[in-house]
């Protein structure tokens, strides 16, 4: 038990459950938006058309530029559509990328938000916005970019691609996991915590079995929820701080840095996390819950190793420096040697090594 602790919660309105996409209109109606942009990414097109449909007369128009790490030139595109436009409201459809695009907007505008995921990443539930300005991410917190509404509907997730389902899952847990061993961590938080990664890890395997699993998929987005609701209410440490790193140093890919990180991260931090340790292997069923991540997302078809996924080896050195440089907080102090092992171990692809 935690022995003291400070709880705020955020203020969104949760729709979860199947066909609630209906509600979208209601929705609008309730908050106000009588002319919305709906955005999405140039795959997810078809989506940001059917959902302008729903909405009917409460459309003013598509921008379906949206782009992975939430570029400023491409926000300032949307502005303009926007302005143009006279919105006064933002609709966005897809994973973290559009929704980016939509805080983006609603940090410049502090116009209402409603937010359709579509992936499990989780970022609808945080006021956490990270974007791009010539080639450098920079994250911000501001409750201004907290979606108003969110529409979980396990529909529009069926078309997420099973490898990406999985280190889509896996990128929520990690949420989780940092969650557990948060220095400003809370039982209500822990609970969340615990839950979602119960849900994420019996939902994965199915769903990567049977993409179309209407259960399976329920139950992770309901764990998705859960995590994402973490990593918007409580701050990260090494694993996200690396991915973080990695993915800006060598334009890796989000969701499968994640992945493959979150092992060895963990074992990096488990001797300083007995209390995280055990709520994760009661929530795993597993004994050693780092080499448990690794191997369900071996089981799942993950990419293994970061060199799988375009890190060069002579990067390793590179990503140590990076990660030593303004660290976040993190449990476990961070000693150069340690932190150059696990990452070596992660760019080999190997499973969580020492501690
Ligand atoms: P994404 O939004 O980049 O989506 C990846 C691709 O999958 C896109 O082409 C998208 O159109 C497509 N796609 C999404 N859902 C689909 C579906 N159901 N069917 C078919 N195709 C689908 O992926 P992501 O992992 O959700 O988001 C990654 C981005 O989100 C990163 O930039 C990351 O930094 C950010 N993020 C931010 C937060 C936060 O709190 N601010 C949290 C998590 C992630």
């Amino acid at each position: 038990m935690r022995d003291a602790f400070v709880y705020s919660a955020n203020p969104s309105r949760i729709i979860f459950g199947r066909g609630k996409l209906a509600t979208l209109a209601d929705e609008a109606d309730r908050i106000g938006i009588c002319r919305a942009l709906v955005l999405s990414t140039p795959e997810q097109a078809a989506s940001a058309l059917d959902i302008a449909g729903r909405l009917g007369s409460r459309s003013a128009g598509t921008f379906t530029g949206a782009v992975m790490h939430t570029p400023v030139e491409v926000t300032d595109q949307a502005l303009a559509v926007a302005k143009d436009l006279g919105i006064d409201g933002i609709v966005a459809v897809g994973g973290g990328s559009t929704i980016g695009l939509g805080k983006a907007i609603a940090l410049r505008t502090d116009l209402p938000q409603i937010v359709v995921p579509t992936t499990y990443a989780g970022s609808e539930v945080t006021p956490v916005l990270g974007e791009t300005r010539d080639g450098q991410k920079v994250t911000q917190t501001n409750l201004k970019v907290l979606p108003e509404v969110v529409i979980y509907d396990v529909d529009m997730t069926l078309g997420l691609p099973e490898r990406m389902s999985a280190t889509s899952g896996i990128n929520a847990i990690a949420h989780a996991v940092e969650a557990l061993y948060a220095m400003n961590g809370n039982p209500i938080i822990d609970m969340m915590a615990a839950a979602g990664v119960r849900s994420l890890a019996g939902a994965l395997p199915r769903i990567v079995a049977n993409p179309m699993d209407l259960a399976a998929r329920s139950e992770a987005q309901y764990g998705a929820w859960l995590c994402g609701t973490c990593l918007g209410a409580v701050g990260m440490s090494l694993h996200h701080k690396l991915c973080h790193t990695l993915g800006g140093s060598f334009n890796l890919p989000h969701a499968e840095t994640h992945t493959i990180v979150l092992p060895h991260a963990l074992r990096y931090n488990a001797p300083a996390v007995p209390g995280a340790i055990a709520a994760l292997a009661s929530a795993l069923g597993a004994s050693d819950p780092a080499l448990e991540l690794f191997d369900l997302a071996g089981r799942l078809g993950a990419p293994r190793g970061l060199k799988d996924i375009g890190m060069p080896e002579s990067g390793i050195d590179e990503a140590v420096d990076r990660a030593l440089a303004n660290p976040y907080y993190n449990p476990r102090p961070l000693d150069r040697a340690s932190l150059r092992a696990s990452i070596a171990a992660a760019w080999a692809g190997g499973p969580p090594q020492g501690n």
